[in-house]
């Protein structure tokens, strides 16, 4: 029997690939099951020193996610002798990853894309796991799919439990049952009672943060290093542009050190002190970074996150670019300004090389991590299709295992 904690990019297709391959699977999460459309009532609380989305919620953070699908830290993960090649070209298909019709693609990402072309930049439409005959193009991705046109790990957990899996929600890991470093099975909380599940297996799939302290309690000191993909938006007037009510980030530029997507975000409107301005004169970029994994997570899992000259010069660099490409694109240069500095990609808290090993076993037998927690370093990008493909290799070995 395996135990897979958590629904997100890690877990869901781990457990639809066993459940499908006829292995027993229980998958414990600890949000509810929920439809898309109300995935926005699910964002985390952080007190500590970042401000970091998270969710709790079947599906994980891909429910709020955009649905960005890039392959990313292909040459990190081939020093482990990690090769995902095969991995990806299955994943790409299961989730339809492809560049969205012109029919979806807006003005404001339509300026941005040719602004950033007119500028010598490499800007091309974003791969992405959403399907065109069902997206209203809402704007309202982050918010949960008002459409259900997104893919999700939601999709991969209906999947599984169609095949067999047993899924139990609200139900929240706190600790593993280990004898002579072997694994035998987890503690979880439900209904405010304790219980106890036995497994030959259990992977944790809970995200960076979660992960780590359910190790940590175990005596494994995951954790203590964190990179989170910091982001801002920046952005400003472009009259009538109608931008926030288009697919989100449907195109992209790749820099050296970030990555830039068209982003609208009703921050940059406070910004400007005309009241006339509304969200459809809004044009906005979103501005990501790879990180150093300098920061931790403490024992009552606030995160705490320092940040190095390079991961400031890297932001400047993508907020100067971005800044370039408004203003080509016809955004007022008097009205642009910038939100504040935030993450959404927690991960690097359980590194391959360092706490799991190259099949992302922890030095409990029997124990895998598979999640964000194992990237090794910050890709700076969108990072669920690299989890869906470690988790899709993680798979393959458990079968053949
Ligand atoms: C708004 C937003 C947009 C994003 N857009 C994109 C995008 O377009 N493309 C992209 O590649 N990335 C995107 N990301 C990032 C991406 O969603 C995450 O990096 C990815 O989902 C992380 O996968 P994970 O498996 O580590 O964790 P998660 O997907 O967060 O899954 C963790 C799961 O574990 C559950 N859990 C937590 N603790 C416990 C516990 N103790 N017991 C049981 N269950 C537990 C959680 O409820 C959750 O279901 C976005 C993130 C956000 C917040």
């Amino acid at each position: 029997m395996f135990i897979i904690v958590g629904t997100g990019a890690g877990g869901a297709i781990l457990a639809r690939e066993l459940a499908l391959n006829g292995m027993e699977v229980t998958i414990l999460e600890k949000g509810p099951y929920i439809k898309s459309k109300d995935a926005f009532n699910y964002y985390d609380k952080y007190n500590g020193s970042v401000d970091l989305l998270t969710t709790t919620c079947i599906g994980g953070a891909t429910i709020v996610s955009m649905s960005n699908m890039v392959r990313a830290l292909d040459e990190e993960l081939h020093e482990f002798g990690i090769d995902l090649s095969e991995a990806y070209e299955y994943v790409d298909e299961l989730v339809g990853v492809h560049e969205l019709d012109d029919s979806h693609i807006g003005a404001g990402t339509q300026a941005f894309l040719d602004a950033g072309r007119e500028l010598g930049l490499n800007s091309m439409k974003m791969p992405k796991a959403i399907r065109e005959d069902d997206c209203i193009q809402c704007g309202k991705c982050a918010f949960g799919c008002p459409a259900d046109a997104k893919w999700s790990g939601k999709d991969f957990v209906d999947d599984a439990v169609e095949a067999g899996a047993t899924l139990i929600c609200e139900a929240e890991v706190t600790d593993l049952i280990v004898d002579d470093g072997t694994i035998k099975g987890v503690r979880y909380i439900k209904d405010g009672s304790e219980e106890e599940l036995f497994a030959d297996k259990v992977v944790l799939s809970a995200g960076a943060i979660s992960s780590a302290l359910i190790l940590r309690r175990a005596g494994i000191d995951a954790g203590r290093e964190i990179f989170f993909d910091p982001f801002v938006s920046v952005g400003g007037y472009l009259k009538d542009i109608n931008f926030n009510t288009e697919v989100q980030m449907a195109g992209l530029v790749i820099g050296e050190n970030f990555v830039l997507s068209p982003h609208f975000s009703s921050f940059i409107r406070a910004n400007i002190p005309d009241d006339s301005v509304t969200d459809k004169d809004i044009l906005s970029i979103m501005v990501k970074t790879p990180d150093e994994c300098k920061g931790y997570i403490d024992d009552d899992g606030e995160v705490y996150k320092t940040n190095t000259i390079q991961d400031i010069r890297y932001l400047a660099e993508g907020v100067a670019t971005a800044g370039f490409i408004l203003e080509k694109a016809g955004v007022d240069p008097n009205t642009i300004g910038s939100t504040v500095y935030r993450g959404a990609h927690p991960g690097g808290t359980a590194a391959i090389g360092k706490i799991v090993d190259s099949n992302l076993e922890t030095e409990i037998t029997n124990l895998f991590v598979c999640d964000a927690s194992v990237l090794p370093v910050s890709p700076g990008k969108p990072p669920i299709l690299t989890i869906l493909a470690l988790s899709k290799r993680l798979a393959d070995y458990i079968k053949n295992k």
